[in-house]
């Protein structure tokens, strides 16, 4: 079956679509040895394609969706030695890559690919879908500082578009409450800033709905694949 190189390129998780045709463009791609420059180009899994000579891998998509723990770093690799999210994967033999980022000390839904297609568009912030958090903060919220999230609050000169939240428990004695928000971007350390600016700092902070997709099922630590008819839904 043949593709479109840029499409081809993009699945390999080297580059957006876009950014593979400004590859192509440019002359980072070769295909047989041949550089390639011209658009719409279609090649086979059996035609050798390199960027900037490396030889792209053409790997089986596999797609998983993991309840990350506390305390295990969202990335492939970590310098200082500390447990990946990736790590919990055990025997999974594919080279899958988070889609996005929960801090060190979130836990909750986190998903995993080798799909570069899939994880860029998710990514990407025209494309960006629904994520619900359920935060513990310290206080006791009022009226005031839920209006402020539910209009978008200012970081760093931009403002978020607006949250969904639900008070979910308070505990006046100990002065904390649980609060579910769900954000539709993904800025770093996203709710706790929004929530820090209102005046209601994080303690804890879990993922709990990405999309349409929830943890139901898993416990901290575990994961499953997704269903094909969830990837269809994702795309
Ligand atoms: N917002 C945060 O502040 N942290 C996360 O891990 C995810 C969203």
């Amino acid at each position: 079956m043949s593709e479109r190189l840029q499409k081809v390129i993009a699945d390999a998780g080297v580059a957006s679509r876009r950014k593979a045709e400004k590859l192509i463009a440019t002359g980072h791609v070769t295909v047989n040895g041949d550089t390639v420059t011209a658009m719409g180009i279609k090649v086979t899994p059996q035609d050798a394609v390199e960027v900037d000579g490396v030889p792209l891998t053409q790997e089986r998509k596999v797609y998983f969706l993991l309840y990350k723990p506390r305390g295990v770093i969202t990335s492939a690799h970590d310098e200082k030695g500390r447990k990946t999210v990736v790590d919990l994967l055990n025997g999974v033999q594919e080279r899958v890559y988070p889609v996005g980022r929960l801090d060190y000390d979130t836990s909750g839904l986190l998903l995993l690919t080798n799909d570069g297609e899939l994880a860029n568009g998710l990514m990407h912030p025209s494309f960006q879908v629904d994520k619900t958090y359920v935060a513990r903060v310290k206080g006791i919220p009022v009226g005031e500082q839920l209006k402020q999230l539910e209009k978008g609050v200012v970081l760093d000169g931009r403002k978020t578009r607006p949250a969904k939240v639900k008070v979910i428990r308070t505990e006046k004695i100990k002065n904390y409450s649980i609060i579910q928000i769900t954000i539709h971007e993904g800025w770093h350390h996203q709710v706790k800033r929004m929530m820090e600016k209102v005046g209601l700092p994080v303690d804890k902070l879990s993922r709990e709905r990405f999309a349409f997709l929830t943890l139901d099922g898993l416990n901290a630590g575990e994961y499953r694949s997704l269903r094909t008819h969830e990837v269809r839904e994702l795309y």
